[in-house]
């Protein structure tokens, strides 16, 4: 049994948060996006919460978790969706949201606290002319360390592809979980053993991500009236050399209609693309729009004030708004390899499976990621979606499992689980996510 109330003393300046109802608040993300995590997860809760506010602290917090085996689970904003920040085993939820400055921007390069929002980078970096290469429709409030540890790819990653690319992460600064805990330095190749680890590899502190030269970005709205007429459209947009864009976001009707706010731009019945692209490439977005018989219901430039934030629309936002309206609504997401398959899904499952695509890059070539919308019915109606999705040839990265290798992965990860045996040889981290681990150590995930 673990007495949490001495542990509060010797944390001695570090705020502590006892109160049950905050600490339930922290132990949740969006997990309830997926009915059967919520299954699973809603009654998990952590036993006491503790802000860090600089490295030292996290080491001390780190030194208290060995020496009283205490699991620990880090968290950013908890705008996860699959249950990763939730703490299977109780324990302490590090808290990392007030370690968040930004140590320098320059050259093309960030390096800053893991508890930075993405917003407030993107702002201060574009102050120096740079922009974040990548972000997820939650940049807002999600960290950085977040992002890296539990997101995948978002804004931007139709030119940079994904997270987990080589290049997108230059330097991680880690808090170990060993005997006596260190800060090590993750660099290049190296810190993929923490990304998407979801916070089970090691604390992460300070980050160093390289930048893009910023572009002024207009937000777009095209409508069409034939589903794959706009897929289409969005693919020749993707493999445009010459118009530069920043997101590629394509909605089958009727998902639209989840969009109120939107409803003077997008007319019941169309379909429509949300876009992000350069002040300058506007024209020849008109003509390409126009060979593809589309129509540009809006268009703002991102400098002008008052204007509606598409991103807030894309991504896994798509989901937010539909579930706002109808909870019964789940989500999937998949990988399209090319644009029969997104076809045969559209016809076969109508409005069962609502199609909502995201262009991204994929080892140099654009591809149309679904974040489809699904109508829940059942487990195995859900599973059934998915096998027939994986017999058709695309590729499912699971979100309703809180299982790391059960997720987008699909294997395990030997080099991540080499790590973790020497950063967390106790198994504190984030414990019940890593099924190698789990294994390693002969318990079931
Ligand atoms: C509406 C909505 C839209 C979304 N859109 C996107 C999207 O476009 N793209 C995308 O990739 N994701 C998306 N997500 C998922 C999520 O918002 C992002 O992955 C986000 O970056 C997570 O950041 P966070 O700070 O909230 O992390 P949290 O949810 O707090 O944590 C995520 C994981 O990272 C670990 N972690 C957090 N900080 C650290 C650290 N410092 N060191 C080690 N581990 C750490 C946690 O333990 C957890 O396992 C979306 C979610 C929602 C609800």
């Amino acid at each position: 049994m673990i007495d949490y109330q001495s542990i509060t003393k010797n944390l001695g300046d570090i705020q502590v948060i006892s109160e049950d109802k905050k600490v339930k608040h922290l132990s949740q993300d969006y997990f309830h996006f997926s009915p059967i995590l919520v299954e699973k997860l809603a009654d998990k809760k952590g036993d006491l919460v503790v802000v860090p506010t600089c490295e030292e602290e996290v080491l001390k917090v780190a030194r208290m978790c060995v020496e009283n085996r205490i699991p620990i689970t880090v968290r950013g904003a908890g705008t996860g969706n699959y249950g990763q920040c939730i703490p299977l085993r109780g324990g302490i939820i590090l808290d990392m949201s007030q370690m968040r400055g930004i140590k320098r921007i320059e050259a093309g390069v960030a390096v800053v606290e893991a508890g930075v929002k993405m917003g407030i980078l993107e702002k201060e970096a574009r102050k120096k002319g740079w922009e974040l290469r990548m972000f997820p429709s939650t940049y807002k409030i999600a960290t950085l360390g977040g992002f890296i540890a539990g997101g995948s790819g978002g804004i931007g990653s139709i030119n940079y592809g994904q997270l987990r690319d080589r290049g997108n992460v230059h330097r991680v600064k880690v808090v170990t979980l060993e005997k006596e805990p260190r800060t090590i330095h993750l660099i290049g190749d190296q810190t993929q053993q923490v990304n998407h680890a979801y916070g089970t590899n090691g604390i992460m502190t300070e980050i160093e991500i390289p930048l893009a030269p910023a572009n002024n970005w207009v937000d777009i709205i095209v409508l069409f009236d034939d589903f794959m007429t706009a897929v289409k459209f969005g693919q020749e947009l993707a493999d445009s050399d010459g118009i530069v864009k920043r997101l590629i976001s394509i909605h089958a009707h009727p998902i639209p209609t989840y969009f109120p706010s939107l409803t003077s731009y997008i007319p019941e019945g169309k379909h429509c693309a949300f876009l992000l692209i350069a002040e300058n490439c506007v024209l020849p977005l008109q003509e390409l729009v126009k060979q593809w018989g589309g129509e540009i219901s809006y268009l703002h430039s991102n400098d002008e004030e008052k204007g509606v934030n598409l991103i807030e629309f894309t991504w896994n936002h798509t989901t937010l708004h539909a579930r706002n309206i109808d909870n019964n609504i789940t989500y999937l997401q998949t990988f399209f390899w090319n644009l029969e398959q997104v076809e045969k899904m559209y016809h076969h499952f109508g409005d069962e499976v609502m199609l909502h695509l995201e262009f991204l890059r994929v080892k140099g070539r654009a591809i149309p990621a679904g974040l489809q919308l699904v109508r829940y019915t059942t487990e195995d109606r859900l599973n059934e979606i998915i096998r027939y999705h994986e017999e058709n040839g695309a590729t499912i990265a699971n979100p309703h499992t809180y299982i790391l290798e059960e997720g987008g992965r699909k294997q395990i990860d030997i080099e991540q689980l080499k790590f973790k045996q020497m950063v967390d040889p106790f198994g504190l981290m984030n414990p019940g996510k890593m099924k190698a681990w789990e294994l390693s150590q002969h318990k079931s995930p």
